[in-house]
């Protein structure tokens, strides 16, 4: 019997599949019985499990030896012991002697208890080296289940697989590109976390936010994802199935008739031309990017270099990335960011640390100027590869007029290493700022009088504005673009560069979502950076739209303070 459930949409498109039930951390393991004659295998298996891990954390301590990352080694040294630990691996054997079990089972029953006692500790530094527990354990269970994520092997019915789990993280979503995975479902989530993000730029159909799914389906049962409406069927029988393929067909349709506006330049019925940037994650987007004719890219998230894997890319690496990107869109600008690690976006393994709040903690620009030598081999790479291309560097969660200073004269110091070292790269380099943080709308001249361009934030600026998480399901409904503060805020700097002569543009997912191109074009704005699926159809609405009507009408939402009332003037702005 089929059944419907309902969810939140962030990544378009259907989805027909078969479920493939993930945990929803490496951590949450399945338990079963070994027979007695396994007992010594299934023992050995730990001890393999431990050796490799120890080689891998040598291996990453001879790796990064010299480099900045001074807390690298003493992370690793901190592992190594923990490996050593009877308390955790001693006991761990002995349970899968005594209780007749699967290693990772015992490992997990066996970290909860040492986790636990540090819990006990008063100490709040000692008491945080649980983290390194749960981390080191995480290795192990990963080496175990064998790496990196038991995703199943292609099916032979043609149907793809659709993932669902509790969590994803954005490291799992890239995961998912080589493999035939056609959409993805989870309990938690949302529409502006970076792993809807990622959803997107893979084009894979995701609902999120569904609470409880993982107990109502089982492994292998069929599934429609429809990820425009939020709707997952459970167990459609072959009319629904039917029925979901012409809808997908008639989608497919939808896109291609956009297709037609490529090359079509995007100015309003009044004559304002306006740019339709493309955000991307890195050279593989390339191919979205030139199908839909972006007038250049608006936001190169750079930190998905190195995210869901264990090593930071060294300069020759980020060079390459940085050059292939900008050498492909000769002409047109590059606006590359700077890594914003941190948050939802956390580093594996090297250099992790436990934060109580991670989205207010050390990340972007703040972890930036915390590993100095880190931002510094970035700036190399991103001026080296600047004489490939017209590149502008972008720099994200700025809030106070130091950061750019200090953000200014690392630029400085790259460059002199380059000069001494003969190495080219262009002096002309742009150096913007991205708005995401309320202090920083609030306070513009300090970045106005520094900066030679902004990029607006929706996604965090909504974030910390109205002071919900955006990858918490359960505060969603209150993440508001048209909450009059955020408003205010949006509004406010679009008409402060456009006084001050300096260029500003949304790259959050607000510029690539049609019920607010108009309002945006009203207020001002003239750089939209979005997911390049998203360009077409905001194209679409430029061509229909005309500036000089729109301004007056917005002028005066921006001055309501009733969200209801700015929401139907929005809707109206369209009719
Ligand atoms: C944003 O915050 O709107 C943004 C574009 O950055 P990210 O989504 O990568 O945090
Ligand atoms: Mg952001």
């Amino acid at each position: 019997m089929a059944f419907t459930l309902h969810g939140l949409p962030v990544s378009q498109g259907i989805a027909i599949g078969h479920v493939h039930l993930v945990s929803h951390a490496m951590l949450e393991v399945n338990h079963y019985h070994v027979a007695a004659k396994y007992l010594p295998e299934e023992v050995e298996r730990l001890n393999e499990a431990v050796a490799t891990v120890q080689g891998e954390l040598i291996g990453l301590k001879a790796s990064t030896a010299g480099q900045p990352h001074s807390e690298v080694g003493a992370f690793v040294d901190l592992q190594l012991m923990m490996l050593a630990d009877p308390m955790l691996l001693e006991a761990a054997r002995e349970l899968v002697t005594t209780r007749r079990c699967n290693a990772e089972w015992a490992l997990v029953q066996q970290m909860e208890l040492v986790v636990d006692q540090f819990d006990q500790i008063e100490d709040p530094y000692l008491r945080e080296r649980k983290a390194d527990v749960v981390q080191v354990v995480e290795r192990l269970v990963k080496v175990l289940l064998g790496q990196p994520q038991h995703l199943p092997p292609k099916r032979r019915d043609g149907l793809g697989t659709i993932i669902v789990a509790h969590d994803l993280s954005p490291a799992d979503t890239i995961g998912f590109r080589d493999h035939n995975i056609t959409g993805f479902v989870t309990d938690v989530g949302g529409p502006t976390s970076h792993t809807a993000i990622v959803a997107r730029s893979l084009r894979i159909p995701a609902v999120v936010g569904l609470h409880h799914i993982r107990q109502l389906v089982e492994e292998d049962e069929l599934l429609i994802i429809d990820g425009t409406r939020g709707v997952v069927i459970v167990g459609p029988d072959e009319n629904i199935v039917e029925e979901y393929r012409l809808r997908r067909s008639e989608l497919e349709l939808e896109r291609s008739k956009l297709n037609r506006l490529k090359d079509t330049r995007a100015t309003t019925l009044d004559g304002e031309d306006v740019n339709l940037l493309a955000n991307i994650e890195g050279p593989k987007d390339l191919g979205q990017v030139k199908a839909v004719s972006a007038d250049g890219v608006g936001l190169y998230r750079t930190e998905f270099l190195f995210i869901g894997r264990d090593s930071l890319p060294d300069e020759e690496e980020q060079y390459e990335a940085y050059r292939t990107v900008l050498k492909s869109l000769p002409g047109k600008p590059v606006t590359i960011r700077t890594f914003d690690v941190g948050a939802d976006k956390a580093l594996n393994g090297v250099g992790a640390r436990f934060e109580p709040n991670p989205a207010l903690g050390l990340r972007a620009i703040r972890y930036s100027l915390a590993e100095p030598q880190m931002f510094l081999t970035q700036l190399r790479a991103l001026l080296r590869a600047s004489v490939h291309g017209q590149l502008k560097i972008m720099i994200p969660m700025l809030a106070h007029a130091h950061e750019i200073d200090q953000t200014l004269r690392l630029i400085e110091k790259a460059k002199a290493e380059l000069d001494v070292e003969k190495i080219k790269y262009d002096p002309r380099v742009e150096i913007g700022g991205m708005i995401e943080v309320p202090a920083a709308a609030l306070a513009l001249g300090m970045f106005i009088r520094r900066l030679s361009f902004l990029s607006i934030g929706t996604n965090d600026l909504i974030q910390y504005t109205l002071a919900i998480d955006r990858s918490d399901e359960a505060v969603v409904h209150l993440y508001d673009p048209l909450h009059p503060a955020v408003l205010k805020l949006i509004g406010g700097t679009i008409q402060a560069g456009a006084r001050f002569g300096l260029p500003v543009s949304v790259c959050g997912e607000m510029a690539g979502d049609p019920a607010y191109t108009l309002l945006l074009l009203g207020m001002g704005l003239r750089n939209f950076s979005m997911h390049p699926g998203h360009i077409l159809e905001i194209k679409q609405q430029v061509l229909r739209a005309d500036v000089d009507e729109l301004a007056p009408r917005v002028q005066r939402i921006l001055k309501m303070d009733e969200q209801s009332k700015v929401r139907e003037a929005v809707m109206r702005l369209a009719g």
